[in-house]
């Protein structure tokens, strides 16, 4: 990984800060992404003081000048990008038929097309460095998840969006890759969209019991060097994956009593 460009979109937090950090101590030179400028910066500052090569754009994904930004900004900073790691992304919990409509648009343009403009422009780039492109998705891009239509939507509709660009560029290089995470420690669940889009403000779930952002990164690292086409995280989720071909009834009823075990659960 060593002086590869990579973007990590969704950087502030999570998954994506850990992944930024993991391609930063193996050499690359990581562009950070997301909106609170202010902690961009500071993150920025601090990779740059252990000497890693950073930048920090502040860039909303749902606005495609945004994207177009970030792009540009990468290549007038490094010249070239190796990798894009679509990160960004946020979650919900409520179930349609309380949920404000509104909710499930945001969630789409987040989660689906924050991940279409950042790849339309990073594309010819990716092209041209026989690069990889990563979209983070999770179990819920498998088999519908219960009180998360729209999470669920809009990671069933980018895992279209990458297997066709990855049929699509089958001949030129290009790598392209689904990482699935599992139930990982982040502020996802508390920045979910509840059904009126208020931020849920409280994880229903313990996070401590859940895998590390770093460890998610980790991986993610590793698939990217056997260029794998789907990486699915935690053996859960690769039952899911085949479950759902075989027997999909019960792996409804598993999705159904899993969650409603949550405190608060919007279905019982
Ligand atoms: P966090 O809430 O911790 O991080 C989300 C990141 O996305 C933040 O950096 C946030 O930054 C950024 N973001 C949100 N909206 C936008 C936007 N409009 N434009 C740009 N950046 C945005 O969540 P996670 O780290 O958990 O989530 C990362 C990815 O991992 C998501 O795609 C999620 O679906 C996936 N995932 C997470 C799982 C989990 O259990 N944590 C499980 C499976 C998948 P800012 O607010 O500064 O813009």
């Amino acid at each position: 990984m060593k002086n590869k460009v990579v973007i990590v979109t969704g950087a502030s937090s999570g998954i994506g800060l850990a992944t930024a950090r993991e391609f930063a101590a193996r050499g690359s030179k990581v562009v950070l992404a997301a909106r609170r400028e202010d902690l961009l910066k500071e993150l920025e500052n601090d990779f740059m003081s252990r000497g890693y090569e950073a930048l920090a754009v502040k860039t909303d994904v749902t606005v495609i000048e945004d994207c177009e930004n970030l792009i540009d900004k990468t290549i007038e900073k490094f010249g070239k990008i190796d990798i894009l790691v679509n990160n960004a992304g946020i979650s919900m919990r409520a179930l349609f038929i309380d949920v404000d409509i509104q909710v499930l648009r945001r969630l789409m343009e987040v989660n689906f097309w924050g991940t279409v403009y950042c790849t339309k422009f990073a594309l010819p780039y990716l092209i041209k460095a026989k690069g990889t492109l990563v979209g983070v998705s999770s179990v819920a891009g498998f088999h519908g998840l219960p009180g998360r239509s729209g999470y669920s939507a809009s990671k069933f509709a980018m895992h279209g969006f990458m297997e066709t660009l990855r049929i699509e560029n089958l001949k030129n290089g290009l790598h392209v890759m689904v990482l699935s995470a599992g139930f990982t420690k982040s502020e996802i669940r508390k920045k979910a969209l509840t059904e009126d889009g208020s931020e849920q403000g409280y994880t229903p779930r313990i996070e401590e019991k859940m895998m590390m952002p770093e460890q998610v990164a980790k991986s993610m690292i590793r698939a990217i060097k056997k260029k794998k086409r789907v990486k699915i995280l935690t053996l859960e989720g690769q039952l899911i994956a085949l479950l759902q071909r075989i027997v999909p009834g019960i792996v409804d009823r598993g999705a159904y009593n899993e969650l409603a075990k949550e405190p608060d659960s919007p279905f019982k």
